[in-house]
């Protein structure tokens, strides 16, 4: 059986991965096609990112990281095959693109600052005080976190960790940090944890009540179930893989709140910015004096990012993002000589640095300017996709190119944020649901078998776009037509090669992969880990709960249940009705059909499924005064969610 991590809970990169390889996917390989074109703005003779990626690299591991147990969590040199030209089933700009975020080692970024890069999604970087070393962004899993610690240890000199620093709540830049710290020692003040206000509960709260979906396309966005190679998985654009070690979160012992906020930590001065409302929430970056570098987190990134992540997330505000890197510029703009990131390599000097600050602005601000131009013109969501283009200006930067969020994409975002997602036009208000239009438009259409000899023809000349639409009608009118599947997973494999952005080529390769493979539901899928459960806020846990409530079947119920937590004393008053459940914290009814009494740790483990609700009654751990036959029906209303829906075929 695979074994398979995965962990729905945050993540601008959503977590999963995956330590065996599952079915290659592709259908193309048999055919000759031309090889994909690059987009002819782009000159590849400029190798100044290659210098930069490579600059100051001083070692790196052989071999992989592995657990306690031996099981490897990462394997730097796992995409060692990139080092070959790009081959025709890839566009030569992401492969360009991965062959740069796939190096790997220890880094100096200048004397005091250290990067760690290609063990994980994002870097850990590592700042030397006074006494030891100022951890930012400790990586996904304490096993690659550990694994980098000690490889600037072997390398500059044994260091204790004396403070940890994390730009924001994503877990590939927090959830590696009990491979550098333990809770004793943040316990006894030895390192002190730095995080923007709010960081804890935006660690959960960005994705707790939408999580089995986000987390399920985000199988889709990363490719953890696809080979990796030339055919397959070749990097999200942003970093390459994800580690499946274990995540872990510890709270915060300092929380920064304002912009302009000076700490001085172990003797090392840092200025903070905060940065909310763009990629994260919550975050900041930071410029340090003494070494005239800048920390740009991963609001600035040699990628454009994502205004809304195709896993789905709340949508961010292109406005917004640009502001923050202008007041970066206006704020320190005239002293940075370095900065580097929580993702991809450093840029060196002032006029670079500039150069690029100003560019990645204006892309975020372009898109969605030009967006709400073109909306206000008359266009819709889907047209001003099509037509919108950066400026040669920014096009030309291989930084702003789409490797992870596309303009397509991040121009469909900023109108639906302003405008939803209906265009205005009656006849998409309240169209047929899928599978009942594909069958009307098929029957429209002559049947399936004219679809399909048109689909053939359009798939010889590379009109995969619409043999894509095409044939997904047929589908989802004929799920058993397997002429019609294969050809579709063939569109979708070739959509997959031509693609720019990492994550679209992972949607397409496994669209592909999942329409000719069954479904690997004997996967474990593991969404959550023991710390995000034990810092999962309360009143958060209700409005889980909340959501799991089976609507219909909760209807004509009216039940009050009361939870009253004997170890930290909160209480909460429950009560469904309308077949609506709704949570008052801090209270409990005297009219309660019951009260249930149990102590949060027990909860924390019903909810990591390390036992159940009728398990500890019969051990008599929780406690219930009132109707038992009333709370299991209560209980029996709350919906399970399979991580395997279906997304391909109806
Ligand atoms: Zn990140």
């Amino acid at each position: 059986m695979l074994k398979f991590a995965i962990t729905s809970i945050s993540a601008a990169c959503l977590l999963m991965s995956c330590t065996e390889q599952t079915t290659p996917t592709t259908n193309g390989a048999e055919e000759v096609f031309a090889a994909v074109q690059a987009d002819p703005v782009l000159d590849f003779s400029n190798r100044a990112d290659f210098d930069a990626a490579d600059r100051g690299f001083i070692a790196t591991l052989e071999g992989e990281i592995t657990d306690a147990n031996g099981t490897p969590v990462y394997a730097p040199a796992a995409y060692d095959f990139l080092k070959a030209d790009a081959p025709a089933t890839v566009n030569p700009s992401l492969w360009r693109q991965s062959q740069l975020n796939a190096k790997h080692g220890l880094f100096e970024v200048v004397d005091g600052i250290y990067q760690v890069r290609g063990f994980d999604l994002s870097n850990m970087t590592l700042i030397k005080g006074d006494k030891g070393w100022i951890i930012v962004d400790p990586l996904i899993t304490k096993e690659t976190a550990a694994a980098a610690l000690a490889l600037a240890n072997k390398h500059l000199g044994e260091r204790p960790v004396v403070a940890v620093i994390l730009t924001h709540s994503h877990i590939d830049h927090y959830g590696g940090i009990r491979g550098i710290a333990s809770p004793e020692d943040i316990a006894s003040g030895k390192v002190e944890i730095i995080a923007p206000a709010g960081f804890t509960r935006e660690t959960v709260a960005e994705n707790i009540l939408a999580g089995n979906q986000m987390a399920r396309r985000a199988g889709y966005m990363f490719g953890p179930f696809l080979p990796k190679g030339p055919e397959g998985h070749i990097g999200s654009g942003l970093g390459q893989g994800i580690s499946t070690g274990n995540s872990g979160l510890i709270p915060p012992t300092h929380e920064i709140t304002l912009t302009g906020e000076t700490l001085n930590i172990d003797g090392v001065e840092m200025v903070f910015q905060m940065t909310p409302g763009a990629e994260a929430p919550e975050e900041f970056m930071f410029y340090m004096p003494q070494f005239k570098a800048f920390c740009q987190a991963e609001e600035i990134n040699h990628t454009q990012h994502n205004l809304l992540t195709p896993r789905g997330a709340q949508i961010r505000n292109g406005l917004k993002w640009s502001k923050h890197i202008d007041d970066t510029i206006q704020m320190f703009g005239d002293k940075i000589e370095v900065s580097f990131g929580s993702h991809h390599w450093p840029t060196w000097g002032n006029a670079d640095v500039l150069d690029f600050y100003e560019k990645q602005r204006d892309t975020y601000r372009y898109i969605h300017d030009q967006t709400l131009r073109l909306a206000n013109h008359g266009m819709t969501m889907v047209e001003i996709a099509e037509q919108i283009e950066l400026p040669k200006s920014l096009a030309s930067e291989f930084y702003n190119r789409g490797y992870y969020g596309t303009t397509n994409f991040n121009s469909k975002a900023q109108y639906q944020y302003y405008y939803g997602w209906f265009d205005g036009n009656p006849a998409h208000l309240n169209p047929l649901e899928p599978v009942a239009e594909a069958k009307k438009m098929v029957e429209y259409m002559g049947g399936s078998t004219a679809v399909l000899d048109k689909a053939q023809q359009d798939y010889q000349d590379g009109e995969y776009r619409f043999v894509a639409t095409a044939l997904n009608y047929v589908i989802f009118a004929e799920p058993e037509n397997k002429t019609a599947k294969t050809l579709l997973a063939k569109a979708y494999t070739r959509l997959g090669y031509q693609s720019e952005s990492g994550p679209w080529r992972d949607f397409y390769l496994t669209g592909a992969q999942e329409l000719t493979t069954p479904l690997l539901k004997d996967v474990i899928i593991n969404t959550s880990n023991p710390d995000m459960i034990a810092n999962l806020p309360l009143d958060l846990f209700f409005d889980l709960m909340a959501v799991r409530l089976n609507g219909p079947k909760a209807a004509g119920q009216d039940m009050k249940v009361n939870f009253n937590f004997t170890d930290t004393g909160e209480q909460a008053a429950l009560h469904l009705k309308h077949a609506v459940l709704n949570t008052r914290m801090g209270q409990q009814h005297e009219d309660a059909t019951a009260t249930i009494m149990l102590s949060r740790t027990d909860l924390n483990r019903i909810i990591l499924k390390q036992t159940s609700f009728p398990a500890l009654m019969k051990e008599g751990t929780v406690k219930v005064d009132g109707s038992l036959l009333k709370l299991r029906k209560f209980m029996s209303l709350q919906d399970d969610f399979d991580y395997w829906f279906n997304i391909v075929i109806p």
